[in-house]
């Protein structure tokens, strides 16, 4: 069966591109009825922290993307990584290589005067017991590196991007697979303990962004030095921002609680991240599940170029999904976002008077955020009156109309939307003015601005924690 892995470093919260290749693992896994396994490759100590797991396997539920196996951490498996140095070692497939740190920089100085690109060139592949124990002598630190043949090609189908041929010599040198430690096996380095791992844990697909794929050419010869199978690779390609860079911290967001906090849904957020670099085989469709996608998800359908960030198409997705939601669930996720705007939803606003407003606003909303703007006016007990609405509140006839208004109002509390739409007839006709008039003027009054929702829903919905009155008369004040 099939079996893939998402491996997330916690040195960062759940980033877009992690997650992105998350949802390509776990389509590929339902798809084919395979295991998604989740293993946090946490050996970096000094850059990895606990509240960045803790994100990263929040984000990834929220998002929807459930694993079967794990979370693992590769913190607790150092043991296995050990083994793996010993066997090589003792194959003679890897050595200890005491070149300090200073050596190194003289030499990529001298490569870089050369004009080369920066590669170690081997100096203690063949170093005799006697040298070895001289530098021990000397008190030298040393770094277990595993051998890499230049003259090797290294050749994979990719799934994404075909036929994949790389040199050994491209590679830089005999690699690093660990550095010394006290027992002097070893802390093991991320190509090493990687391929010990997708080994152990009878990994089909690695399925990882692009960025990885000098790194696979790297990971195939440690597999053939284990003598294990190779998976098969698939490098899903870079997002990229509008101007066709790599997306980054310039962008403004790039991890997945920066979407949460600008208003996406998670269903949104995921259906969008499902088109960064896929298409489905009926390519007019945009709206789907991770359920819907998954049936169809082939490697075919990913693209080997760069997927465009695009925010107009994200906005446009979230406002589908917004649109669509049963009016329950919208207001559980806008209660969270109105608190933190400062809004009391505890003053005399009923959950059911709550729903209403969500309703109201509903087909308005792209964001969940713009909930804030578009019904601020709901959680003040006065109005802010904006220029306009001043404006509007200064033309003739409009004091008479308000008044009027009031006047009605009187016993007629609680208003329905018959009787409200009766009064506005009976202003109307009563002043002599202008349908859009008064009800521009009663717009003004009530909100303090000339744009918003339906008018004479806002008015049944301030009516019903009594500030519409208030209101027309702070408007005549
Ligand atoms: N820890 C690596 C990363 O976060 C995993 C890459 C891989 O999938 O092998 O980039």
């Amino acid at each position: 069966t099939v079996r893939v892995r998402l491996a997330p470093s916690p040195t960062g919260n759940l980033h877009i591109g992690t997650a992105r290749t998350a949802v390509f693992n776990w389509l590929f896994a339902r798809h084919l009825g395979g295991k998604f396994i989740l293993r946090v490759e946490d050996t970096d100590t000094s850059r990895s922290r606990p509240e960045y797991t803790e994100n990263i396997l929040e984000g990834l539920r929220w998002l929807g993307l459930d694993w079967d196996e794990g979370p693992f951490f590769q913190s607790k498996r150092l043991d296995l990584y050990k083994q793996g140095v010993q066997t090589l070692l003792d194959r003679g497939l890897a050595y200890r290589c005491y070149t300090t740190t200073e050596e190194l920089e003289a030499l990529r100085e001298a490569q870089k005067a050369r004009n080369e690109a920066p590669r170690y060139d081997n100096r203690h592949r063949n170093l005799t017991p006697k040298q070895e124990a001289a530098f021990q002598a000397e008190g030298r630190s040393f770094v277990i590196r595993f051998k890499i043949d230049d003259a090797r090609e290294i050749v994979w189908n990719d799934l994404v991007r075909g036929k994949m041929v790389w040199r050994g010599s491209d590679l830089g040198g005999d690699m690093v697979i660990a550095r010394a430690t006290e027992d002097g096996i070893g802390q093991p380095l991320y190509n090493f303990a990687v391929v010990i791992d997708d080994m152990d844990m009878q990994i089909t697909h690695v399925i990882r962004g692009e960025d990885h794929i000098a790194n696979t050419a790297k990971q195939i010869l440690l597999y053939e030095a284990f003598e294990a199978k190779t998976p098969e690779f698939a490098h899903t390609p870079l997002i990229l921002n509008m101007e066709g860079r790599k997306l980054s911290k310039r962008d403004g967001v790039t991890s997945i609680c920066d979407f949460q906090e600008m208003g996406f849904t998670a269903e949104a957020l995921v259906n969008y991240m499902t088109l960064l670099g896929w298409s489905p085989p009926d390519s007019t469709q945009e709206i789907f599940t991770l359920e819907g996608a998954a049936k169809e998800f082939s490697f075919e359908r990913v693209n080997k170029a760069g997927a465009k960030f695009d925010w107009a198409k994200l906005d446009w997705i979230n406002s589908q999904y917004i649109h669509k939601m049963p009016v329950d669930k919208l207001t559980d996720l806008l209660i969270p976002v109105l608190e933190k705007a400062g809004c009391k939803l505890n003053d005399g606003r009923e959950r059911q008077w709550l729903e209403e407003l969500v309703t109201l606003a509903q087909p308005s909303l792209t964001r969940l955020q713009d909930i804030v703007n578009l019904t601020k006016t709901f959680f003040t007990t006065e109005v802010e009156y904006g220029e306009e609405a001043i404006a509007q509140l200064k033309k003739e006839g409009v004091i008479g109309s308000l008044e009027a208004i009031i006047a009605a109002l009187d016993d007629k509390n609680p208003l329905d939307a018959t009787t409200a739409g009766d009064i506005i007839k009976q202003v109307v006709k009563g002043q002599k003015l202008k349908k859009g008039l008064v009800m521009r003027s009663l717009r003004a009054a009530l909100t303090g601005e000339l744009n918003g929702p339906d008018l004479m829903q806002s008015w049944l919905l301030l009516n019903k924690i009594n500030l519409d009155k208030s209101r027309l008369n702070q408007a005549l004040a």
